[in-house]
């Protein structure tokens, strides 16, 4: 059990890590290298630092975190659930970590666009979120478009609501979870989708293969990020941004956000303050 585990390995997130490390609480933070982690990336306004690459800067910041002992892995959540006691359960790497305050810090959510023509029908059989629109596809034969762990994740949630499921990658290999695919019946195909067919509603994806016939399509690109977080929740999110007040909170008890993913100016500096913030709201919280 973590007193806090964060996700992100971004400033904010580290910052938050080595505050709440420093006052002695058991913090786990889960995250990759982010998109400044470069040496081709040049910060000159940051303070104290002079001119820096990405990739030091960042080093020098996991370095600090971890002095002061805080937990790190490499590694992407693909699910959270809250626990019938309030207590947060990350999945990352196949494994399941629990904390009492969860941080998101996953920097800013793109758009997750995979078929050229997906915008249309939103609503109309495109979803983004298997936990909140699963129901609506009862029984029904539903693809689920994506390559990585929150694809394979997506199309196992899926599971509770219909049997007949496809995995499309989008023309990119599937270099994991085949045997969890098959064992559970779920068809892969490493198919390039060239647009989505159908009247009013999804009817079928024409690949560069074919047409598969399905009822509906849910969008799994790329990591989860605080939107997809979000939704599994119910955390409010607005404008693509996490919802915070002014202590980093969200709407939700013991759930907390910082950096890119929520409002305001994306710099190095806001993400290291929320970052901090949001751990001296964590520390107090877990005083209480
Ligand atoms: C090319 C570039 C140059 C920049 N230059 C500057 C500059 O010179 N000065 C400046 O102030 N700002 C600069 N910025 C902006 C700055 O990098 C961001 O504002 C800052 O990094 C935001 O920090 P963050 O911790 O919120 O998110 P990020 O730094 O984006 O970190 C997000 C973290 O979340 C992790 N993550 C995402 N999804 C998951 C998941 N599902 N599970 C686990 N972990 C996950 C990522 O792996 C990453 O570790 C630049 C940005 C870019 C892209």
């Amino acid at each position: 059990m973590h007193d806090a585990i964060i996700i992100g390995m971004g400033p904010a997130g580290l910052s938050a890590a080595m505050y709440l490390a420093r006052a002695n609480k058991k913090v786990l933070v889960i995250g990759e290298f982010n998109r400044i982690w470069k040496k081709e990336v040049i910060v000159n306004n940051y303070f104290g630092t002079g001119e820096i690459t990405g990739e030091k800067l960042m080093e020098k910041g996991l370095a600090q975190a971890k002095g002061f002992g805080a937990e790190i892995i490499k590694g992407l959540v693909t699910k959270i659930e809250i626990s019938e006691k309030g207590f947060f359960k990350c999945l990352a790497n196949g494994l399941e970590h629990i904390g009492k305050k969860l941080l998101i810090a996953t920097g800013s959510a793109l758009p997750k666009k995979e078929v050229i023509n997906q915008d249309e029908f939103i609503g109309k059989g495109v979803s983004f979120c298997v936990p909140c629109d699963g129901f609506f596809f009862k029984d029904k034969k539903v693809a689920v478009i994506g390559s990585e762990g929150y694809a394979l994740v997506e199309a196992i949630d899926l599971l509770n609501y219909t049997k007949n499921i496809i995995l499309i990658t989008n023309g990119k290999k599937m270099g994991f979870g085949k045997e969890e695919l098959k064992k559970n019946n779920i068809i892969l195909k490493e198919e390039k989708i060239e647009k989505i067919l159908g009247e009013k509603k999804v009817e079928a994806l024409k690949t560069n293969k074919g047409i598969i016939a399905v009822d509906g399509v849910f969008i799994a690109s790329g990591a989860a990020d605080s939107n997809d977080f979000a939704k599994m929740i119910g955390v409010v999110v607005e404008n693509n941004k996490v919802v915070v007040d002014s202590n980093m909170k969200t709407n939700l008890p013991g759930i907390f956000a910082a950096g890119d993913c929520v409002k305001g100016i994306a710099q190095i500096s806001k993400a290291v303050y929320e970052g901090f913030v949001a751990a001296i709201s964590i520390i107090g919280e877990l005083k209480e």
